[in-house]
């Protein structure tokens, strides 16, 4: 039976995390920078917790400063407003990381665009979004990103490629429709009010999705041969001979897809890797810009 290529997220972020560690090791040696990322948590939402501590993690693993700030839950949004302007204005701090989702006093928005565009290393503000649509560059967003370096490593050119993006996010649907459309996809941007998407899926050469919905997208919606990249992450419970026990499973019906893509993420395993190693080769992009250098001069 036909068997469809892995994907393997965690040995491509691998390789982007190696690359970003080679990077800090000359930025230092030429140029004596260390390039620093803030991640700054407010509250104490468990499944953030373990984010900014891997966060942390990988980036003194890649040579990098990290910088990690807790805040209590009950943070105004003065006080955070107060604390992103002193990053701001640190010269040791290249990126910035607000863990979201923020509490509910705090404006979201109004934290995000106040971080200068420049060290905005999630790529969520209105000017790095502007960029992305109106010139295809500036921060790019994490996981979109993490998706395109997993495309461009399984598939090569995409151009003329036709793409589906199921979910409109400004976290990820958005910004991987305007990257894709870069690469000279011709992309489709399905969401909740989508009449058959079931269709929609059946004619992309590249599946992208990212709906938070587990095992939506079935085997029969794809198009044989297709490329499917699985940005879910769910949660859900399953009865197995030891009682119910927890498993995290992706917005595909990965059993089903894998016998009908040409190539397919799994669920751990894929995107999921690259969105951390995309934040450390942000970090790096940052610290080049605001130093003056250009990053091409880094590779050794
Ligand atoms: P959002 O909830 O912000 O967006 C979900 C999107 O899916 C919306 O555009 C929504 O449509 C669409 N949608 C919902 N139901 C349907 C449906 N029945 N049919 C078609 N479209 C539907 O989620 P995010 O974009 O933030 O995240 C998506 C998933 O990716 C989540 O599972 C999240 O956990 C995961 N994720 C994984 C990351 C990683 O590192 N791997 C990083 C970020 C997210 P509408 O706009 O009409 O409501």
């Amino acid at each position: 039976p036909h068997q469809a290529r892995i994907i393997d997220g965690r040995a491509t972020a691998a390789k982007v995390r190696a690359k970003v560690a080679r990077q800090v090791a000359v930025l230092a040696a030429r140029h004596g920078v260390t390039p620093g990322l803030a991640v700054i948590l407010v509250g104490e939402d468990p499944a953030s917790e373990v984010y900014v501590r891997n966060k942390g993690k990988q980036t003194r693993e890649a040579g990098m400063r990290s910088f990690e700030t807790r805040l209590p839950a009950s943070t105004t949004q003065a006080e955070l407003l107060a604390h992103v302007a002193r990053l701001n204005a640190d010269a040791a701090v290249h990126g910035i990381l607000v863990q979201l989702p923020l509490p509910r006093q705090i404006d979201e928005r109004a934290i995000i665009d106040a971080l200068a565009p420049q060290k905005d290393v999630d790529g969520f503000s209105l000017i790095n979004t502007g960029l992305l649509a109106a010139r295809g560059s500036g921060m790019i967003p994490c996981t979109p990103l993490g998706c395109l370096l997993l495309l461009k490593e399984y598939l090569g050119d995409l151009g003329g490629q036709r793409a589906l993006v199921v979910g409109r996010s400004n976290l990820v649907g958005k910004p991987m429709m305007q990257l894709l459309l870069r690469e000279h996809c011709t992309v489709t941007v399905a969401h909740s009010r989508t009449r058959d998407l079931a269709e929609e899926c059946r004619r992309a050469d590249i599946l992208i999705a990212a709906i938070g919905k587990p095992k939506m997208i079935k085997g029969d919606w794809i198009r044989p041969g297709a490329t499917v990249i699985d940005v879910g992450i769910n949660r859900i419970s399953e009865a197995s001979s030891e009682g119910s026990r927890e498993r995290l499973v992706g917005d595909v019906d990965f059993d089903a897809a894998v016998g009908v893509a040409g190539a397919i993420t799994p669920v751990p395993g894929g995107v999921g890797p690259m969105t951390i190693a995309c934040l450390l080769k942000n970090t790096v992009t940052a610290a080049c810009a605001q130093n003056g250098i250009d990053p091409a001069s880094l590779s050794v």
